[in-house]
This record gives C-alpha cells, structure tokens and sequence, in this order.
C-alpha cells in the first residue's frame, strides 16, 4: 500500500515513510491509494477487538509482518482498557453508544495514540532512521493528553505539544501539565488551537529548519491527525461497531445499513468512518455533529467552507476548531482524487479564509452526509435528559452527536440505527456534567468528581485518580509567534 499526497506534488511515500513524515511535503496530507475490502466482512462478529484491529489494519500497513503488527496491536491495547471488550457498544435513548474513551487518558485519542507510537518506532527501523523524532502536537486538549501518554519515554523521540491557553477543561490542563515523561515538553500558547495548527503546519515545512534539524540530528514528525498514522487505527472500531450492533441484541441484520454520527472537530474521527464505509461497512448517512463552532454544519448544508466567523470558548473544547484538517482529505476522495483542485481550495483557504467546492463535489457530499450543531445549554439539556430517562451519562462532545442525531432522525424521519461515537468520558468535563444533572460543583474540578462519582456510581477512569496530586511540572505559556524559537531551543539548536 502506497500513500499519496493530497496535493499531488510530494512523491508517494510507503505507510512507515507516511507516518514518519506527518505530513507531506507538499503541505498536502497523506492518503491511502486505495480502500481494500474487509474480506468475510460478517465472518469477522465473533472476533475480538484486537483481532479485527489485525485483519483491518493488515492492508494499510503491508510492509509490516504479521508478527509485526500482532506486537503494535498487543502492546497498544493489552491492559490498558478499563473494560474488557475494549470498545463497549451500549443501547441508550434510542441509539448505539460506541464508547471510545476506556482508555489511559478518558478519550477516543488513545484509541490510535496507543498505537501510532509503537508503528513510528517500527516505522523508524524500517526506513534505518536514527535521528531522534521530534514530534509536534497542537491540541484543543485530548491529542496532547494521549499522545504524551502514548509517546511517553519511546526511545528515539521528543514530543512537543502546544495547547490554547486558558481553552481546555481543568482535567485536560492538568493532565497535560503533569506529563511526567522525561521526552516531554509542553506550552500552552496564546492563542487559540487553530493558531497552534497553522503555526504547527508552518514549522513542519519550513525548509530552513528542517536543514538545521536534519544537520543536528532530528527529524519532524506529527502526532495530529495530520498524520495518518492516526485515521487508520480509527476505522477499527467502526467496523467493530458495526459488527456488536449485529451480534448485541440483533440491531440490525448482516448487511443491513447504518447511520454513524460524530461530534466533529478536526475531523479524523468521522473521516474514519468514511473509510470504514469505503472498506465495506454498510453506511447510509454520516451525521457530522458540531457544537457553536458550526463551520462543518454549514459547509456541509452549503457547500461554502468559511472559517471568517466569530471563534467560541464552549464546554466542548475539543471541538472548538474553525479550520478543520481532515476535510481535505475528504476533499481529495470527493474530487476523484483531483489533487489540482484540491490545492486550489486550500490555496484559496489559506488566502481567504473561505472556499467554495464544485457542484459535482457538493452534490457527493449532500448525498452521504448530514450535518446538524447543538449550542451548550441544549447540550447540557441532552446531557441531563438522557440521564433523567435512562441513567446514562455522557460528555459533552458525545452529547453534540446525540442532540444532533436526535435533530436528524426528527427532521428527516430517518430511524436507521445509528451509532454514536461517544468520544470521552464525562468526567473530563467534570463540572459541566454535574451541572447538567443539577449536582453542586464542588471547591474545584476534582472535589466536582468526587461528588459526580457518589451520585452516579460511574467509576472515575484510572488516568484521573491520582492527578490532583502530581506535580505540575511544564508551567510555560508563550506566544504563537514564539512557537518555533522554543522547539528550537529545547532541541540545542
Ligand atoms: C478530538 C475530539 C473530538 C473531535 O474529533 P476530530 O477527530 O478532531 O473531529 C471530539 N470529542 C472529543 C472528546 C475529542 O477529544
């Protein structure tokens, strides 16, 4: 399997040259050249989650043994789940939780940020490269968190993450904050994240730098979802999903389709199920949830990408994007692969702030996806109306897909079972939950988890206890223009 750029310009790269370079050359991001089948696709139901991770994943990463990638696979997922399936699948208000966020740090991003570390360090055997990798990671708050988790002492590498200042909840600061591995470096910046990603984008290409890095010794790479290193690991568990939906309590019938919704931000998780769908899994409609930050919503209703607009502060955080990444790739596959147009749209991005895409492009994209936006106080209301009925509690940002799938299935009448992607646990937001289901906030953000977990009886996650008391140990804030100066400088150079 080779990758291409989306630009067209950078020459195709194998998966281990795509995942150790981030992003191409070209500006342009990595894709696959094709999407294989799922072979037996419906002879997969009795697997468990990490043998369909191999069957799924063997394709994308042929260059890779099976040995190879059964060691990738145990080593991301092997007693780092609170749950033994792994991806628990679980029926609530109508629709099909698919809960990403049993693992390290509470959040999906652990779901390929496990894995992606383990297919760089191989990644880097494979092409004889040893200049330590530095790896960069703007965050809107969970990709830092699981990345310096997933990163944490991997030989070869130094991981460097920038988040928004003051823009992340209290946990996801903390957790960030108190990265005790000795390769980690982290800033919050002042800005807000799509300052971080640009001026990410921009030192991951600049021709001086890499010069300067290569002459010392090192080598970029990103850990965003930039890099498809991440999006592969993510098809996994739709093809699980789907898969539970048909063995748990008959949903559906083999072959019967599905629709997916995902809160969206950058917009990795839902391309991911995008991939799903073109390996094979049966897909009707992909539900692209955004909360006030609605930039998604309207170009997918429109057509119109514009991110000149007003940036809003929510209680979901890490969906607060206006420019999001992966869009392009979509873009790519929608253009049948026209890479020309797709520079001239993020040409036209980067110049204006605003595109338009084709009609033959807009009308592929109105036939398979829907879109819809929740505001906070009708996401807090989902939030405490879904517990009020059934008990069952979620985050915010999965709060974002079920309002907005409940606002579809009402709009359109379209009852097909859908899946959730339910991207964190509530406790990462602790006190916008308890709001929601009207407790107290406590004095702070861990006194609110406490009081969340005796009126709820849900188990705090293991990667929460125990932080209020580790030390805080990167205290920076910097500005954005300052970003490269300071990896500069924690490198030597
Ligand atoms: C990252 C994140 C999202 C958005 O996912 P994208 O792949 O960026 O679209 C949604 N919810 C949570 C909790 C996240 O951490």
């Amino acid at each position: 399997m080779k990758y291409k750029s989306t630009r067209g310009i950078a020459p195709e790269m194998s998966a281990s040259g795509a995942i150790i370079k981030g992003i191409a050359a070209d500006r342009g991001l990595y894709v696959p050249e094709e999407f294989p089948k799922l072979e037996a696709f419906n002879h997969m139901a009795a697997l468990d989650y990490k043998s369909i991770a191999a069957k799924v994943l063997a394709p994308y990463l042929s260059e890779f043994s099976a040995e190879e990638l059964k060691e990738c696979i145990d080593g991301a997922y092997d007693g780092k789940y609170s749950v033994p399936e792994i991806v628990p699948v679980r029926k609530a208000g109508g629709a099909y939780f698919l809960e990403l966020y049993h693992g390290p740090t509470a959040a999906f991003k652990d779901m390929a940020l496990q894995l992606m570390p383990r297919l760089l360090v191989k990644s880097m055997e494979k092409n004889h490269e040893d200049k330590t990798v530095v790896i960069l990671v703007s965050t809107s708050g969970d990709t830092g968190t699981a990345a310096l988790k997933g990163f944490e002492n991997v030989p070869g590498t130094q991981i460097v993450v920038f988040f928004p200042d003051g823009a992340v909840s209290p946990v996801q600061e903390r957790q960030m904050r108190t990265a005790s591995g000795s390769n980690a470096h982290v800033f919050s910046i002042l800005g807000n994240f799509d300052d971080a990603q640009t001026t990410q984008k921009q030192i991951l290409s600049d021709d001086v730098l890499l010069k300067e890095m290569e002459a010392a010794g090192f080598t970029f790479s990103a850990a965003n979802s930039m890099n498809v290193g991440r999006l592969i690991p993510q098809i996994v568990y739709y093809v699980w999903g789907y898969l539970k939906m048909v063995t748990d309590d008959g949903a559906i019938f083999p072959g019967d389709p599905i629709n997916i919704c995902v809160p969206s931000g950058n917009f990795g998780n839902i391309l991911s199920a995008y991939y799903a769908m073109r390996m094979g899994v049966p897909v009707k409609k992909l539900i692209c949830a955004s909360n006030k930050n609605k930039v998604l919503t309207d170009f997918m209703n429109t057509g119109i990408y514009d991110a000149n607009r007003e940036f809003f502060v929510t209680n979901s955080p890490s969906m607060d994007i206006l420019i999001s990444s992966n869009l392009e790739r979509l873009l790519y596959h929608l253009a049948d692969e026209d890479a020309a147009e797709v520079r001239s749209l993020m040409d036209q991005l980067s110049e204006t702030g605003r595109y338009q895409v084709s009609e033959k492009v807009f009308e592929k994209l109105s036939k398979l996806f829907a879109a819809g936006y929740a505001d906070e106080d009708e996401i807090n209301a989902a939030i405490g109306d879904l517990y009020a009925e059934e008990g069952y509690l979620m985050d915010t940002h999965t709060a974002v897909g079920y309002k907005v799938w409940k606002d579809y299935a009402e709009r359109t009448g379209d009852y097909t079972p859908t899946l959730i992607a339910s991207t964190a646990s509530p406790y990462k937001f602790a006190a916008s939950i308890a709001g929601s289901i009207g407790i107290e906030p406590g004095a702070d953000e861990f006194d609110t988890i406490e009081r969340l977990f005796i009126a709820t009886g849900y188990p705090v996650p293991s990667g929460l206890a125990g932080l209020k008391d580790r030390p805080v140990v990167h205290k920076e804030a910097i500005k954005r223009e300052d970003m490269k100066e300071r990896v500069k400088k924690l490198l030597g150079l």
